[in-house]
């Protein structure tokens, strides 16, 4: 068995969802994993931040031009007035219900609810003409078996559990339909993985299921060398591992949503990133691969602000950096970057809600300079320290570009420098002359 996975642009069409329902057509029972339509879920986070605004009539004009994209979709979809009018059935109780909910008050639980409805019609959608196509396929909702616990993480065993049920309920099932993205939290309220999370959604269910392996089916060729949104001529890399994929994955390569290596990779199971414009192109497989000694490709991570404390009293003054760590798990900030010398600390972070109150108890063990507006570049490959000189490359690449801060060495995997965001795009272009 295989989880398949397939993004927003591959279900972006009534063509598109006709050309991925023969991509999916197999004679093992694989686990189809769909994202909402290309551009549901903005439209839908449009929504809800007019409802959030109490701009009802914003939200209803939305919601109007989305459920009118929808109609059209099921008009050029379905062949058979039986198929067509289950499907518009469907997507009307969805719109209905989301039209209930503007008009009702906002709340972080409407928000959720709004957003987990393009999930449920592109599945809906897929089932109704795989069913029409004389395919047999059993529609598996996600709100029925996916689960986060109270911190937020997958709760495995009731996945496991709930999905394995279901699974065995539909033996005789050719495929298996099911949402990428939502999930019920702790307390049974509809919930989502993040932006993105359909990727983590696959890799969830492969893992629970022990999968052969996971496809990401997206609109490019695999994990490109560098951001293909940036740089030409960038190419695809067949091979990475775990470790790579997933410091790519967390430095900006969006192909891959970052939490989505973790499970495949505890399960030792491969993940393939193919292309659903091209499904013969080999793509990327990421696996449990041995060293290579390579450089494999670039990223870059926006958003980042530097947070630089510089105490007189750090020489031998141990229990320093200990207070710094402190202070930000209080605000509740994660650290991406750190870089220390003997007089100071250097530290990333990319969630700035709170940043003000962050950066007045910081004052208590020195001063403190902030620099906003900046990105990771990320230089990923076999960097283990005895393979010699291409820290020494990725720095050069850089050499005309101010560079505030490296680091090098936290993993065998990458060199991670942070410069200004407006030195972005030439970064990249210069790293991938000087590396590929
Ligand atoms: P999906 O909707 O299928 O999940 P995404 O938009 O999330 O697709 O991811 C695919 C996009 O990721 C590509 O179209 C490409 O622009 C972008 N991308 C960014 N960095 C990379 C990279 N290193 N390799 C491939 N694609 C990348
Ligand atoms: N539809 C969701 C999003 O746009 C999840 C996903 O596509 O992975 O973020
Ligand atoms: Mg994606």
């Amino acid at each position: 068995m295989k989880v398949l996975k397939f993004g927003g642009t591959s279900v972006g069409t009534a063509d598109r969802i006709k050309h991925v329902a023969r991509l999916i057509q197999s004679d093992s029972q694989n686990i189809v994993v769909l994202s909402a339509m290309a551009g549901t879920t903005n439209t839908l986070v449009e929504i809800a931040d007019y409802l959030s605004k109490g701009n009802t009539p914003g939200a209803q004009e939305t919601l109007n031009h989305l459920n009118l994209k929808y109609n059209n979709v099921i008009d050029e979809l379905f062949d058979t007035p039986g198929a067509h009018s289950r499907a518009k059935a469907v997507i009307d109780e969805r719109f209905s219900y989301i039209r209930a909910l503007v008009r009702g008050e906002y709340s972080l639980a409407v928000n959720k609810e709004i957003l987990a409805q393009g999930e449920l019609m592109s599945t809906a959608m897929m089932d109704i003409y795989l069913n029409e196509q004389g395919v047999k396929s059993v529609l598996l909702p996600a709100l029925d078996y996916m689960r986060t616990d109270a911190n937020g993480e997958p709760d495995m065993k009731y996945v496991s559990t709930r999905l394995k049920r279901l699974l065995d309920l539909n033996r005789d099932a050719e495929v298996f339909i099911t949402q990428g993205y939502i999930c019920l939290n702790a307390v049974g309220e509809v919930d989502n993985l993040k932006r993105g999370g359909s990727d983590y959604s696959a890799s969830i269910i492969g893992a629970v299921v022990d999968a052969d392996e996971i496809e990401i089916w997206t609109d490019i060729d695999g994990m490109h060398n560098n951001d293909p949104r940036y740089v030409d001529n960038t190419s695809p890399v067949g091979e990475l591992n775990f470790e790579e994929a997933a410091e790519l994955a967390y430095f900006g390569a969006k192909i891959l949503h970052p939490n989505c290596v973790l499970p495949a990779k505890l399960a030792n199971i491969p993940v393939r990133l193919l292309n659903t414009l091209d499904p013969k192109a080999r793509g990327t497989v990421i696996y449990n691969m041995p060293p290579d000694g390579k450089i494999k490709a670039v990223a870059a991570k926006d958003n980042v602000t530097a947070i630089k404390i510089k105490s007189g009293r750090m020489l031998l003054a141990y229990g320093f950096l200990h207070k710094v760590f402190e202070t930000f798990e209080k605000h509740q900030t994660s650290i991406d970057m750190m870089a220390t010398s003997e007089v100071g600390v250097t530290v990333t972070i990319d969630d700035e809600s709170h940043l003000a109150a962050l950066v007045d108890d910081l004052k208590n063990f020195g001063t403190v300079t902030v620099d906003r507006d900046m990105v990771i570049v990320c230089v990923v490959g076999d960097l283990e320290w005895h393979n010699c000189g291409f820290e020494a490359q990725a720095v050069a690449a850089l050499k005309d570009i101010p560079v505030r801060m490296i680091s090098y060495g936290g993993s065998n995997y990458n060199i991670s420098m942070v410069i200004r965001s407006g030195d972005k795009i030439e970064a990249l272009k210069r790293l991938s002359s000087a590396l590929f």
